[in-house]
């Protein structure tokens, strides 16, 4: 699938910076601190949307904090391979489309395409990989038809299906066991299975967790021919499938929204060890969740606030991504309506400053170092924006400066629009 626009990303070395450094970054699986990558390449799987309430600032902080570690990367002279997916089959997106009256693919074509423009406004840099599930639905058939193969799924008589549904045995989990991957406990395991709709009390069920691989052709949903029976893909092993094939394995980071934890990540983890994988990713980390009156954006709860609206009423793309930015990508953190107008300002105190003439050699100094430390440093953006306020006091704009803000900050003070 098509993605968006790549923004120009400036080599801060070819203007005599030199290079940065590997960052340090907290990874779920094992709570540590990580310096990624070990070689000098690096590949990151991002869980993608499914298209159906894109752009909220929820999303929009998610791929803003791993946009900030592949420019770290970009910046440390790493050649960095990255792929995300479009769930854009699945029953959230069919659910949305009855309601709505219309056709399943217009909704996802729709939204996907409202999705691209709000990443390239906000000069999130594409995937090298951006693949919609249903591009992928044979390889993924495949894949369950070995995990029957090697007793690691099930098939599960369904009721109101001709077929069976596979299903996935969560009791052979090796390597580590269910739960582990993502530090959850067994209550909230169960919790969460049901929250996301893996039906933890279904008959037959070998573990309540045990989730589906591949679902059977209901009445009225989108089917596909396949080994393993007319139906479509579950949503974990869409992921295994698409990040094993693009990335190959073990990759370097599996990223996505904290929400993603358990099971969607955790159980990604598992089908890639029983497909044979070494290990699924070296690291795994997760965004913090954005809040809105008071609760989680979500489309369910009706509290979102939408790129594009934002846009539409006249936000410049760099402000909001100052307002993201001024998060810790790992921070839950609740949106109020005057943080946009707080970024506009600074954005504008910042443009007013790259103004100023560069005319006085005796002030020279370079932001460089000043961004780079404190990014190496688990991506800490509120502190790197702080770090250009203070800079901004202090010395004139030179080019190091401004291409480092536009490099590792994704904002180009050459070309943002005063107000
Ligand atoms: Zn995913």
């Amino acid at each position: 699938m098509r993605a968006w626009q790549r923004a120009e990303v400036p080599t801060l070395s070819s203007l005599g910076e030199g290079t940065g450094e590997r960052p340090s970054v907290h990874d779920v699986r094992t709570d540590r601190r990580v310096v990624l990558p070990a070689g000098p390449t690096a590949s990151m799987y991002t869980c993608g949307i499914t298209p159906y309430d894109a752009t909220h600032l929820g999303h929009a902080f998610t791929y803003l904090a791993f946009d900030t570690l592949t420019r770290v990367w970009l910046d440390a002279g790493i050649e960095v391979h990255t792929a995300m997916n479009s769930t854009d089959v699945d029953d959230p997106l069919l659910e949305r489309a009855a309601r709505d009256g219309v056709d399943w693919r217009e909704l996802a074509e729709r939204q996907q395409q409202l999705f691209r423009g709000d990443m390239e406004a906000l000069r999130i840099l594409p995937p090298d990989a951006w693949v919609a599930v249903t591009e992928r639905i044979e390889p993924i058939a495949q894949a369950v038809q070995r995990l029957l193969d090697s007793g690691d799924a099930y098939l599960l008589e369904a009721p109101d299906a001709a077929g069976s549904d596979v299903l996935f045995d969560t009791t052979r989990a090796r390597q580590f066991s269910v739960g582990e991957g993502s530090r959850t406990d067994a209550a909230r395991m169960l919790e969460l299975t049901r929250e996301f709709g893996g039906e933890p009390d279904r008959p037959g069920k070998r573990s309540p967790l045990d989730p589906v691989l591949w679902r059977a052709e209901r009445p009225g949903e989108p089917a596909w021919e396949s080994p393993v029976g007319r139906g479509r893909p579950g949503w974990h092993v869409e992921c295994t499938v698409i990040a094993m094939d693009e990335l190959g394995v073990p990759f370097t980071v599996a990223a996505g929204g904290r929400d993603l934890r358990f099971p969607h990540q955790e159980m990604q983890g598992h089908h890639a060890i029983a497909l044979g994988a070494p290990l699924f990713s070296l690291a795994r980390l997760n965004a913090g969740l954005v809040a809105f009156d008071g609760e989680k954006m979500s489309k369910s709860l009706g509290n979102l606030v939408l790129v594009s609206k934002l846009l539409a009423e006249g936000a410049r793309p760099a402000a909001i991504r100052l307002a993201l930015l001024d998060h810790h990508w790992r921070d839950d953190w609740e949106w109020f309506p005057g943080d946009l107008e707080a970024a506009e300002q600074r954005l504008d105190r910042w443009l007013a400053w790259a103004q100023l003439p560069d005319d006085d050699p005796s002030l020279a100094e370079s932001l460089v170092p000043w961004l780079r430390v404190t990014l190496h440093d688990d991506l800490n953006t509120p502190a790197a924006l702080q770090a250009v306020d203070a800079f901004a006091l202090r010395a004139p704009a030179d080019e190091g400066s401004l291409a480092a803000i536009d490099a590792l900050l994704g904002i180009d003070l050459r070309t943002v629009p005063r107000r």
